[in-house]
């Protein structure tokens, strides 16, 4: 028999892929793929009922543990609202900003981050211009690392408040969720979708409960080869026409600092997908209007619309406490008892 012939009667097995080592750590979250449906909940609960506690009594829960906030990149609202997440339940808290710390001496990630474990910090919250850098900080720290934001890769605390934000708008009450929990509804997220960690994070969590993902934006910010569409997410190049199908819009930044040469006629691209009050009343006037911030008044959104009664940017902010101090939490008690919470 021919090595050929032998060959095609074997059965194919695809090859096995080693699972992933990461998260090493059971409390890290480094992507919004590492939860499962009962991390999701479990996030999602303690984030109503830490909120709801008696802040006298929330400061107990992590009295004087120590949590390091670890910044290469300049932000207000994830910084800040980790910050306070941590503070809320009792930790003390320290930032390392690249712009006064060794890291402008050239200290390397490894390095700042083993200084910062040997200070005793008991978890990290990193965000860095490099994408996969937590998964690195991580692997040389062995720490619970929090992913703030890496590079244009994935910003899962931010999908996660997200999540909470349209879940209180769209399924009202509903305080768990499955693979039903969004069926029917349509989210477009709109603008610069290729820099953006936002939209990939929330991309990648959407769909997995029942939501349709609409991906809008110019071929510059939203280029066909770079998104990979898939059930649940989809491109539409015309703004109008996403917007007649959405609940959810949610506009995007141009990030500036990555665009590294790339072109863009801003005229234009108000043009086709300026957020207008005129837009929205008439296209989607039951829809409500996300942003991450920060916003940029007049070009992805008009003023009005940011202030206007379908805009729930403040609100996001506000969530974004919640969230993270559950993410906090469970970065500091997953695995005490046995299991990954
Ligand atoms: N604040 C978000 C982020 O850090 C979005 C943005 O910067 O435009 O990714």
């Amino acid at each position: 028999m021919s090595p050929t012939a032998s060959a095609a009667r074997r059965p194919f097995h695809p090859p096995q892929l080693a699972p992933s080592p990461f998260p090493y750590h059971p409390g890290s979250l480094l992507s919004i793929q590492d939860l499962t449906l009962e991390s999701l909940n479990h996030i999602l609960t303690r984030a109503t009922a830490l909120t709801n506690q008696d802040p006298l009594k929330r400061d107990r829960i992590l009295a004087k543990r120590r949590v390091a906030l670890l910044f290469y990149e300049s932000s207000t609202r994830t910084r800040t609202s980790f910050e306070l997440a941590a503070k809320a339940l009792g930790c003390d808290t320290t930032l390392v900003s690249s712009l006064s710390s060794s890291i402008e001496k050239g200290e390397s990630l490894k390095d700042t981050g083993l200084t910062i474990r040997a200070l005793g910090a008991e978890a990290i919250i990193l965000r860095h211009n490099s994408s996969g850098a937590p998964w690195l900080l991580e692997e040389c720290t062995r720490l619970p690392v929090l992913n703030a934001g890496d590079g244009m890769h994935e910003h899962p605390t931010q999908a996660l408040l997200d999540l909470r934000t349209i879940l209180a708008h769209v399924r009202p009450g509903v305080t768990e969720v499955n693979a039903d929990t969004l069926a029917g509804v349509t989210v477009t997220i709109t603008g610069d979708i290729l820099h953006s960690r936002v939209a990939r994070s929330n991309m990648l969590l959407l769909p997995r409960l029942g939501a349709h993902v609409l991906l809008c934006g110019p071929k510059e910010l939203l280029p066909e080869l770079a998104i990979s569409e898939g059930p649940g997410v989809s491109i539409e190049r015309d703004f109008e026409a996403a917007l007649r199908k959405s609940r959810v819009v949610m506009m995007l930044r141009i990030q500036g600092e990555r665009l590294a040469g790339l072109q863009l006629d801003l005229e234009e691209y108000k043009a086709n997908y300026q957020l207008t009050g005129d837009r929205l009343r008439k296209l989607a006037p039951q829809a409500i209007v996300m942003h991450p911030g920060p916003i940029i008044r007049g070009l992805e959104l008009t003023a009005g619309v940011a202030d206007g009664a379908q805009s729930t940017i403040l609100e996001q902010v506000s969530n974004g406490v919640a969230i993270r101090m559950a993410v906090v939490e469970r970065a500091l008690t997953a695995g005490m008892n046995g299991g990954r919470a």
